[in-house]
């Protein structure tokens, strides 16, 4: 299954199990879910000519925002349905007097950054290069650094420490090779929160350079950034 229509399943999901605190459960659809997933079971819903019994349901619990419709019509899944689907949803909403929100442009905030795409990660990362202040760095104010931009410089490293060139010491709980980001000039000496001063290092080589500043690895380091 591809993550967007995986994203389309979760809300689904959660959009049954509210209806279901609401006293309403509706099992067919779930059952519908089981055999087909849940962007079947929402395109087959949405192709009949007459809304549900839970469209009905959810109208008079004034929760049209759980309806299938109305998750359909989210801009994020938009390339998931066809012109004609999204516009019987919107039929229905209307008919139903539901008040569509306007539509949002797909908030980048509510993607987990693992998630995003390599090509789309790499854009946000050179965008916040740009516009990002300049934070301070430090042991306490760590989260503070661009989290686009520590996980553009892990993913640029490959599962490669880019200071001695060994593969990450272990996976982490996601099986992904385990760097930590670092800013080749610190935040606190003036380096900026950008791709090129941000590269991904093993554990080792990360304390290294924190205490011993060998002028050497700098260098090599800022190679690697600007690449
Ligand atoms: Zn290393
Ligand atoms: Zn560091």
């Amino acid at each position: 299954m591809e993550e967007l229509e995986k994203r389309f399943h979760k809300a689904i999901i959660d959009g049954c199990e509210e209806a279901g605190k609401l006293g309403y459960r509706p099992s067919q659809f779930l059952q519908m879910i089981g055999d087909y997933g849940a962007l079947g079971a929402a395109k087959k819903v949405i192709s009949k000519s007459t809304v549900t019994e839970g469209f009905t349901k959810l109208w008079r619990l004034k929760r049209l925002d759980l309806s299938v419709e109305a998750i359909v019509l989210r801009s994020e899944y938009k390339s998931l349905f066809s012109e004609e689907e999204r516009a019987m949803c919107k039929k229905n909403l209307l008919a139903f007097g539901y008040e569509m929100p306007q539509e949002e442009e797909l908030n980048i905030e509510d993607i987990p950054i693992e998630d995003i795409e390599d090509e789309l990660l790499e854009k946000i990362a050179k965008q916040h290069s740009i516009e990002k202040p300049k934070l301070r760095e430090s042991t306490v104010t760590q989260r503070d650094r661009d989290p686009y931009l520590a996980e553009y410089a892990k993913r640029r490293a490959k599962g490669i420490c880019q200071l001695c060139e060994n593969p990450a010491p272990f996976m982490n709980e996601k099986g992904v090779p385990y760097l930590e980001s670092h800013h080749i000039v610190e935040l606190s000496e003036g380096g900026e929160d950008s791709v090129e001063n941000t590269v991904a290092l093993c554990p080792n080589c990360h304390r290294k350079m924190h205490i011993v500043k060998d002028l050497r690895d700098v260098q090599k380091l800022k190679k690697k950034g600007s690449l």
